[in-house]
């Protein structure tokens, strides 16, 4: 503990402040249901929500560009074509959750599994980052990562590891599987829901996600995000969810 709150670490009142935000952005209703993907919205599995905050607040970190491509025409893509493949089948009714999981290790279903899975994936990585992010975990999910990883050091250490080595495109989580936190990737679309894992965190490391800011350095773009954008509040909340 001495060393999450020693030099480097977040003061009482950054994380006051911090909180406070946290509240604010709360607030948006798009915030409202922590299990992110579930049909909170009422609408369609293929809607995709607005994102929470403009498109350039996540700037200097990850560009306005960036996120008006990777929003606008990959997130909405995988929606366009969930909507066009599940048209007219069973799975039309269903919630985004419900199709992934009802498609997970299908064959026969591939197409439909990875655009779900994409559409979830996108929307809860959009909720894994905010403007003015970053810093520590609150005291309970700190203690957890200590419990697990040994410190938060050793956690961000594991955790940029992990997202630089996901071969080709991917997912980096922390996720919380039998009763402990553990960090995942995932390959293409492919998503810890379908695993039977809590998703707390992700971080998107396929090149749509930091190649017009980043070129080729990954562990740059993981670096800002885990220093500077990553939504701890969320990861809490998602945490704590049933
Ligand atoms: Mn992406």
């Amino acid at each position: 503990m001495e060393r999450a709150h020693g030099e480097g670490g977040i003061t009482r009142r950054a994380f006051v402040q911090g909180a406070m935000v946290g509240a604010a952005v709360l607030a948006h209703p798009g915030f409202l249901n922590p299990a992110w993907g579930k049909k909170d919205s009422g609408g369609p599995a293929w809607e995709v929500p607005s994102l929470p905050y403009p498109e350039n607040a996540l700037e200097p970190h990850i560009s306005g560009k960036t996120v008006s491509f990777h929003y606008g025409k990959h997130h909405q893509g995988y929606a366009t074509k969930l909507k066009e493949l599940v048209q007219g089948s069973p799975f039309a009714t269903m919630s985004l959750d419900e199709i992934i999981t009802a498609t997970a290790g299908k064959a026969e279903h591939q197409a439909i599994f990875n655009n779900a899975a994409q559409v979830w994936n996108h929307t809860f990585y959009w909720r894994s980052l905010r403007p003015g992010g970053g810093g520590e975990p609150d005291v309970a999910l700190t203690q957890r990562i200590i419990k697990d990883f040994g410190s938060p050091q050793a956690f961000m250490e594991q955790f940029l590891a992990a997202a630089v080595g996901v071969f080709g495109s991917g997912w980096a989580w922390l996720v919380e599987h039998a009763g402990g936190l553990k960090i995942v990737q995932t390959s293409n679309a492919d998503t810890p829901i379908a695993h039977g894992q809590k998703p707390l965190l992700t971080v998107d490391v396929w090149e749509h996600a930091y190649y017009l800011d980043y070129q080729n350095r990954r562990t740059d773009y993981v670096h800002a995000v885990l220093n500077h954008l990553i939504d701890w509040s969320f990861a809490a909340k998602n945490l704590s969810a049933g």
